[in-house]
């Protein structure tokens, strides 16, 4: 069990950036509206995620820890749906098999609250303690247990700006949750929870990029996306300012970054990349399953219908105009 949850990890958990994004989605789903991450040391010592979503119930929480023990799936009736929004209950048990951890939580209907520490995959306890409504996970000591894999590790600086990275993206897709990210005891990002996209571009990008945006909105049968692409003048040399998100999850397509980039022809000199970002929804088994729930990449089962969509979307809005798309 504990070899396989040592090996289980290494699909879930490369680096700590892994450990919050499974964590915070996690809180997510759990119906959090406040979101605290905090870390030292590139998260390679402490990471610490504060939420105040629903909690859990005491004789649950070693559940929780098995692998394939999610209680997600007895709520969502379609298979695929689940392996596309990547409920597959293993992210606690991959987490604790590399690392310390400590858990303290409470329901709204529990009298108390409880604490849960499991190292290495083993369990040390499990106690009654007061605690504030929500759930905490202290995770410390990264692949203390595992130095081959510490050893891929880069530089505490880069772990923590991917982390940043990480939480700029989640707030960026969940402007209704406020979430506030602190590094080394500096708060680095604290969105407002206030469902404004463009608050939080303003608290991720500042005022200089918040001041050049263009609105952008369409809705088909198929698809609905909204957000904002920015003015050419505050493009970039490199892809970074290209965000878009389906169904709440920050993700990555080659049809709609070249929809995005066909759509700036014109606007942009060469190697210049434009700002936008897109909120997109549609139907669950329109997007791809068969590709890694951990990993970015989505693809779609109707390509041809997305990229015109998003090319429609974003040229509309640069140009004010209806404009007929086209593939290259
Ligand atoms: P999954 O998210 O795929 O269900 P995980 O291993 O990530 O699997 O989590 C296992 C279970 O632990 C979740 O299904 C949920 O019931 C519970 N859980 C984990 N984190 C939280 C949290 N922050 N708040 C409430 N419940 C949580
Ligand atoms: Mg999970």
């Amino acid at each position: 069990q504990n070899t396989i949850d040592k090996i289980a990890a290494g699909e879930v958990v490369e680096r700590p950036s892994s450990v919050v994004k499974e964590l915070v989605e996690n809180a997510i789903d759990a119906g959090a509206t406040a979101v605290t991450v905090e870390i030292t040391d590139g998260g390679k010592k402490l990471i610490r995620i504060t939420d105040n979503g629903a909690g859990i119930e005491a004789d649950q929480i070693p559940l929780a820890f098995l692998r394939h023990a999610t209680s997600k799936i007895e709520k969502v009736e379609d298979l695929e749906q689940i392996a596309s929004l990547g409920f597959r209950g293993e992210a606690l048990s991959s987490i604790a098999a590399v690392s310390q951890v400590e858990l303290i939580t409470k329901t709204p209907s529990a009298v108390s609250g409880s604490r849960y520490i499991i190292e290495g995959g083993v369990e040390h306890s499990l106690e009654e303690l007061g605690a504030p409504e929500g759930t905490t996970f202290l995770v410390r000591n990264l692949f203390y247990n595992t130095p081959a894999r510490s050893k891929f590790l880069k530089s505490d600086m880069t772990e923590a700006n991917y982390i940043h990275t990480l939480m700029e993206q989640l707030a960026l897709s969940h402007p209704e949750i406020s979430f506030k990210y602190i590094q080394n005891r500096q708060v680095k990002l604290h969105s407002a929870g206030n469902y404004s996209v463009k608050d939080v571009i303003y608290s991720v990008y500042g005022r200089d990029i918040t001041k050049a945006l263009l609105d952008a909105e369409f809705e088909n049968d198929f698809m609905k996306i909204t957000g904002f692409v920015g003015k050419p003048e505050i493009a970039r040399g490199n892809r970074s300012f290209e965000n878009y998100y389906i169904n709440g999850r920050y993700v990555k397509n080659n049809i709609i970054t070249k929809a995005i980039e066909n759509a700036y022809k014109g606007f942009l000199m060469q190697h210049k990349f434009p700002f936008v970002s897109l909120q997109m929804q549609m139907e669950g088994n329109d997007l791809d399953v068969n590709v890694h729930p951990a990993k970015r990449e989505v693809r779609f089962a109707r390509e041809q219908e997305v990229y015109e969509a998003v090319y429609d979307t974003v040229r509309r809005a640069l140009t004010g105009k209806e404009m007929i798309p086209k593939v290259s």
